[in-house]
């Protein structure tokens, strides 16, 4: 049995017997790991608040390959993402990318452009100040991106000719987008407004600090969760909508 150290991410909590608990954890250096804080509900306060939900921390545990939950040894704080918790859409975002982290993901697979996506994308959350549903977009753009189903939205899949705004079709299983004479010749899903087209493709170009600026009207924002939803619903298996989306 190893003694490991990694930076993390708190994934999930839930209660084990009368004063444990199991972490699941996203890790820079194991990726998804689940680990049992024996004793922790009965220890100080600070311990206890370090393993919640949100919190990047740094972790010591003992690690034994073919384990299903490995050993906490000890854990700080890296950050708490205050200004993230004390706004209720920014927390409801963030559990959101951290449900698709949790159910996206499999166990043990390293992924380090995963992990430091999801650390510019909290930290850019924590500091951001509005329009905060761009960065669950962006952030769910760039996961399918690594993890293997990228998304086109720039060239028609049916001729290679650049794409107009105003006559723009997608297909699921593609995962790409349509010129109105090429939609006439497959299946497509889900006609893509002029506005929502413009904002899925900004939201691909621009940098995390630009996200604030860009304000998307409720229809596209509407759309948008559609269209993204509806792709993870077809390719990702176990994917459900985020429950704390519901509630925005
Ligand atoms: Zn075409």
């Amino acid at each position: 049995m190893a003694i490991e150290t990694t930076e993390a991410f708190v994934v999930r909590t839930q209660k084990y017997g009368e004063t444990s608990k199991i972490i699941t954890l996203y890790t820079e250096k194991f990726g998804k790991i689940a680990l049992i804080a024996k004793g922790i509900r009965k220890k100080d306060a600070k311990t206890g608040g370090i393993l919640e939900a949100i919190n990047l921390i740094s972790v010591v545990f003992y690690y034994k390959s073919g384990r299903n939950i490995q050993l906490l040894k000890e854990c700080d704080i890296i950050d708490f993402f205050i200004n993230l918790k004390n706004d209720f859409e920014k927390i409801s975002v963030a559990y959101a990318i951290l449900e698709l982290i949790y159910r996206g993901t499999a166990e043990e697979e390293i992924n380090e452009r995963l992990f430091s996506l999801l650390s510019e994308v909290m930290k850019n959350l924590d500091d951001g100040s509005k329009n905060l549903m761009n960065f669950y977009w962006y952030f769910v753009l760039k996961f399918l991106n690594i993890i293997g189903f990228d998304i086109n939205f720039k060239i028609c899949e049916g001729c290679g000719e650049n794409i107009l705004p105003n006559e723009v079709n997608f297909r699921i299983e593609k995962g790409g987008v349509y010129c109105r004479a090429c939609s006439k010749r497959t299946n497509v899903d889900i006609e893509i407004f002029p506005e929502t087209f413009g904002v899925l493709s900004k939201i691909q170009e621009i940098s995390l600090q630009s996200l604030c600026n860009l304000t998307p009207s409720k229809k596209s924002s509407i759309e948008i969760n559609q269209i993204l939803h509806r792709f993870m619903s077809y390719h990702i298996e176990g994917f459900k909508i985020p429950a704390s989306l519901k509630m925005l």
